[in-house]
């Protein structure tokens, strides 16, 4: 039995830097499981920033990414990014 891909809280204290990846992929894939089955869609937030989302079709892993960088975004910065006046 394969471990299931839920996230466990305790293995997010990971530094944002040795998030990137080796050289830039042409596709999307999940973070999570590899699938290149996703969905990316590119947009601004509220203060200005591009981010790219990304959700899997298999795992239904979501990914927030600021554009042009391969660090993955945490979902409370997109949140406080969205929420500031
Ligand atoms: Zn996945």
């Amino acid at each position: 039995m394969a471990r299931t891909s839920t996230a466990s809280p305790s293995r997010t204290h990971v530094p944002l830097g040795s998030l990137t990846q080796p050289g830039a992929r042409a596709g999307a894939s999940c973070r999570a499981c590899g699938s290149d089955r996703v969905t990316r869609i590119a947009m601004n937030l509220t203060d200005g920033s591009p981010v790219e989302f990304t959700s899997c079709h298999r795992c239904e892993h979501r990914t927030w990414a600021e554009q042009g960088s391969t660090g993955a975004l945490p979902v409370d910065r997109v949140l406080d990014k969205t929420r500031k006046v």
